[in-house]
């Protein structure tokens, strides 16, 4: 029997790939890759894919599946270019449409982040740093849209050659179609980004309905549901967790914990925040990160976003319009 704790680990810049032989022949692989340009002497990541596929003994054409765990570009920027190689692009049903456009769903999303994070009291020249180009193409990653044709929702489960079952676990949070992969034999988690050895993610501003065209379209409040995504996989019995980035974690309970701790702390420091009186997320983040880099900000503001979300799904908060803005105000 081959040894549960590897799994074949292909890395693309930061971000790791983990290709599974399947039961039916050829092979899925977690993750697309991020698409990333060649510069000089370093080829670019599609090459890089296929030369380390390529050692483990797997050609391009082998790869039947890409499930993409969620709709960011370093994840599925190479899904383009696996639909054209005639492999089926899998993801969560709220992210597929994400995928099809690729940098365009964040663009239809931006002016509606803007909108929201002005009316939450964040100044002009923080929002007029975050549309830099730089801002919006981090490390030069490039993400084209995907043929819908090649796209699917990815099924439930997967049969893999080792007679073992890959289960396909929808966890809404870091996107709305999010998506983690475990293989209940073996307690191996395949992670995305929902959690990381690296960093507590945090969550996003997202609004679904604008990447289907309504420009009009509500934020989607994403921290709680990546909440509960999160304790509904430490229910799982969890052996090992391979991340999207970061090394192979052997404690799982160690990373479940430090997500817990995490928002809990926050939770409390944004509820304390409002103590005296209402304030905009811009107004609390500037209170729990007082010497915060600018360029930083509009994270710490949105991380905020998701905090007073879960504060008023409780029922502890409630938002209010003041001068044209929001304010969240504790609920006595
Ligand atoms: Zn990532």
């Amino acid at each position: 029997m081959s040894d549960l704790r590897q799994a074949t680990q292909l890395r693309l810049g930061d971000n790791l790939l983990y290709p599974l032989a399947l039961r039916e022949g050829g092979v899925l692989l977690i993750d697309a890759g991020p698409d990333i340009p060649g510069d000089d002497g370093q080829e670019d990541s599609w090459t890089s894919l296929g030369i380390q596929l390529g050692v483990h003994g797997i050609e391009v054409r082998d790869v039947r599946y890409a499930l993409v765990t969620h709709a960011h570009l370093d994840h599925a920027g190479l899904a383009y270019r696996w639909a054209s190689e005639g492999t089926t692009v899998l993801a969560g049903r709220a992210d597929v449409r994400s995928l099809a456009l690729g940098q365009q769903s964040r663009e239809r999303q931006r002016a509606l982040q803007f909108a929201d994070l002005a009316r939450h009291g964040c100044p002009p020249e923080i929002i007029e740093g975050m549309r830099s180009p730089r801002g919006r193409h981090p490390f030069g990653l490039r993400w084209e849209a995907c043929p819908a044709e090649s796209l699917e929702v990815a099924a439930s489960s997967y049969e893999l050659a080792d007679g073992r079952t890959l289960q396909v676990i929808d966890a809404p949070g870091h996107t709305p179609g999010n998506l983690v992969a475990f293989i209940p034999e073996t307690g191996a988690l395949f992670s995305g980004d929902t959690i990381l050895p690296t960093t507590v993610p945090t969550p996003g501003m997202h609004y679904p309905a604008a990447v289907e065209g309504d420009e009009t379209a509500p934020r989607w409040p994403s921290l709680p549901p990546f909440i509960a995504s999160v304790a509904a996989l430490r229910e799982l019995a969890v052996e090992r967790i391979h991340p999207g980035h970061g090394d192979l974690v052997e404690e799982p309970a160690t990373l479940f914990d430090r997500f817990e701790e995490h928002h809990a702390r926050r939770a409390r420091r944004v509820r304390a925040a409002l103590e005296d009186g209402p304030l905009g997320a811009y107004g609390v983040a500037k209170q729990l990160f007082p010497r915060i880099p600018a360029r930083r900000m509009g994270q710490a503001v949105t991380e905020v976003l998701g905090h007073l979300d879960l504060l008023i799904e409780g029922g502890e908060a409630e938002l209010l319009e003041r001068d044209g803005g929001l304010e969240a105000r504790l609920i006595a």
